[in-house]
């Protein structure tokens, strides 16, 4: 075989990390014949997939950097209990990634971003459908009400100016513009602080820890084997195979690897010529019972906080912590996001949290995942979706698959090269 002939389809590929990403990879694989085995060093949903809001918002699915943040990221160096945190003191992987994010931060590129995310965006819901009709024992749950609350109408222009530039650029989003009153109507567990809002329709939820845990069952229920304390350290694309190395000393063989590690991608990406940083973006979250448990996903956009109901509980979660993703809980992010929570919810016992949780959406400096292939023809990555991994994991899954088995790109991934 000449050096520019593509391998043959896979029969056996290697998926590295248990989350949303790596087992919808999986589980679409399987779909089109191929036989999986899926390493993860913890466990299932053991990174971000685990403790995240499990909103499927493809409407407001959109690149982190745009001109807004940079206000919170100077807000961030002066108040540790604000919802975006910066150390005082960067290592180099994290102000390459400062540097590269404030770069990407104007409108312009903003534009150019969302232009990448508006076909996934279109087909975000299509991909969880193909799991539900395909037997994963878990489906997503429509929001029967998505509220963004805000103190005052002042607060609230800085989302309907957002949502403005979101339909400009093409993405569908429905909304109505609520008074507080209406707002508690529709949701009565808001608190009388409570001043305007917008409602959104037409976006879903999911419980993520048990969604992934379903999909990891269906995973394996097809066959596949899913390793646990499996920490690979090393990749070796020896043509035709790929070898995977182990911690404990294993070494395997397979036609493919698709690196799915979410915050540690680059770990073992670069060596295939991945340069862009992946940066842990971390955030919490903890969950807490309610009088009236929401019908749908609360957002308070001014406070960086999302809430999420889950069966009784509602699962509040925020704060943007660019720090090590090894870094302990640090118990004044909670506290913080519960004092910010606290004067907008009605009925909440904030004091009773339970499941505190932190974990590392993956962040890329431009804003964009990378999904597709890497300087080895065996060798895929598909991760760096920052906020949004739970929305589009299924469809990254989906298409990643169909690259792997047709030796073809789809379209819709163009954007995302690894490579870039
Ligand atoms: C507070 C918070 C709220 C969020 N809310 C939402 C939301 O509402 N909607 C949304 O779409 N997204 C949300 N996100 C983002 C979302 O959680 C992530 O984008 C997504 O979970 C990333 O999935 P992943 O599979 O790429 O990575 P992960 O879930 O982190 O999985 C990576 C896996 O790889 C394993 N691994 C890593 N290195 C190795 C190795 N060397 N060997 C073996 N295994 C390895 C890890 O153990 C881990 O299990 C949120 C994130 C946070 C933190």
């Amino acid at each position: 075989m000449s050096a520019t002939t593509p391998p043959p389809a896979p029969q056996h590929v290697a998926v590295i990390g248990a989350g949303m990403v790596g087992l919808a990879t999986a589980w679409f694989l399987q779909q089109r014949g191929v036989r999986v085995t899926v390493l993860d060093r913890t466990g299932v949903a053991a990174g971000a997939s685990w403790g995240n809001a499990g909103w499927l918002t493809p409407g407001i699915t959109t690149p982190l950097p745009e001109p807004a943040v940079l206000k919170y990221g100077l807000r961030a160096v002066l108040s540790p209990s604000s919802p975006v945190y910066v150390p005082p003191r960067a290592d180099a992987r994290l102000l390459r990634f400062m540097a590269g994010f404030t770069r990407h931060s104007t409108a312009a590129k903003w534009r150019t971003a969302m232009r990448a995310y508006i076909p996934m965006n279109g087909r975000a819901f299509d991909a969880f459908d193909a799991l539900t009709d395909g037997g994963v024992g878990a489906s997503t749950q429509e929001a029967k009400s998505f509220l963004a609350a805000y103190r005052t109408e002042t607060e609230r222009k800085v989302l309907l100016d957002e949502l403005a530039h979101i339909r400009s650029a093409g993405q569908e989003i429905e909304f109505d513009v609520l008074t507080g009153a209406e707002a508690r109507e529709v949701e009565p567990s808001l608190s009388d602080a409570v001043g305007a809002a917008i409602r959104l329709h037409g976006q879903r939820f999911i419980n993520p820890g048990e969604y992934v845990h379903a999909l990891a069952d269906a995973v394996r229920a097809r066959g596949a084997s899913l390793v646990t304390g499996a920490d690979v350290v090393d990749v070796r694309d020896e043509g035709p195979a790929v070898r995977v190395l182990t911690a404990d000393g294993a070494d395997q063989r397979y036609d493919a690897v698709v690196l799915a590690t979410g915050t540690w991608l680059g770990d073992l990406a670069r060596r295939f010529g991945v340069r862009t940083v992946v940066q842990a973006g971390r955030g919490y979250s903890f969950s807490v019972r309610i009088e009236h448990v929401p019908s749908g996903p609360v957002y308070f956009p001014a406070q960086r906080v999302a809430c999420t109901p889950l069966g009784d509980r509602l699962r509040v979660a925020g704060m943007m912590e660019f720090r090590k993703a090894e870094a302990p809980l640090d118990q004044r992010r909670v506290r913080a996001i519960a004092a910010a929570a606290r004067p907008l919810l009605r009925g909440a016992d904030l004091d009773a949290r339970v499941d505190e949780w932190v974990g590392s959406r993956p962040c890329t400096p431009d804003g964009l995942p990378l999904i597709g292939g890497t300087r080895s023809p065996r060798v895929f990555a598909a991760g760096g979706h920052g906020m949004w991994g739970i929305t589009l994991g299924p469809l990254t899954g989906q298409l990643l698959a169909e690259q792997i088995t047709t030796g073809r790109r789809p379209a819709e991934l163009a954007p995302f090269d690894p490579q870039r």
